[in-house]
């Protein structure tokens, strides 16, 4: 990873440009890369007080809310295999920044690193349909603009949303997550399949 990862965290800082000896090749470097949705698909979060939680924080901006959530059970055996699997690491949460900020803090502080990328709502697509506004993430936004290797990128997500404008195999739908203690999706499914990629 730490190649590639240099990289991106170039690019990130403007350099590698400006001179032939340090041009980059995107042809070359496409980064194989994990797309990580966070709610219901790694962590429950409510705006209801919940019993048992692992985080509570307070948001004062747009509106005064309180959050309470749970972490999905092996999370951390999961966030943790990902350096090891890909070159990028992304989340995309149609939430809002200063939520998804807090969110990433809450459980990135437990695995060592942080993501190279963290999205938001507003760098979603917005529709607005039968049920209200839907927030797409069209992963040729990471394609073009992350340099993301489309043969090799991926996104975990439990909305059906997602999948509209990101069919399988880019897509990966994943099942709900709604605080339940002992859900062992993430052991049993997730971390299966990145360990059938990493062979
Ligand atoms: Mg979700």
């Amino acid at each position: 990873m730490s190649d590639n990862k240099e990289v991106v965290n170039n690019l990130t800082l403007g350099q590698g440009f400006g001179n032939n000896q340090g041009m980059i090749s995107m042809e070359q470097k496409k980064l194989s890369t994990i797309v990580l949705d966070l709610d219901n698909t790694l962590i429950s979060s409510s705006e209801k007080i919940i019993d048992d939680t692992d985080y509570t924080f307070f948001i004062h901006e747009p509106n005064y809310d309180n959050y309470f959530g749970r972490v999905r059970p092996y999370v951390y055996d999961f966030l943790a295999l990902l350096p090891t699997t890909f070159d990028q690491i992304i989340v995309w949460s149609a939430g809002r920044a200063n939520y998804v900020d807090h969110i990433c803090y809450c459980i990135f502080a437990n695995v060592g690193y942080v993501p190279h990328v963290i999205l938001s709502r507003k760098d979603c697509v917005e529709s607005t349909g039968d049920k209200g506004k839907k927030y797409h993430k069209p992963l040729q936004k990471i394609f073009t603009e992350y340099y993301a290797d489309p043969q090799r990128t991926y996104l975990l997500d439990d909305s059906k949303v997602s999948m509209e404008h990101n069919p399988p195999p880019n897509c990966i739908m994943v099942k709900p997550y709604f605080g339940d203690r002992t859900d062992t999706y993430l052991r049993d499914v997730s971390i299966p399949w990145l360990q059938t990629l990493s062979h």
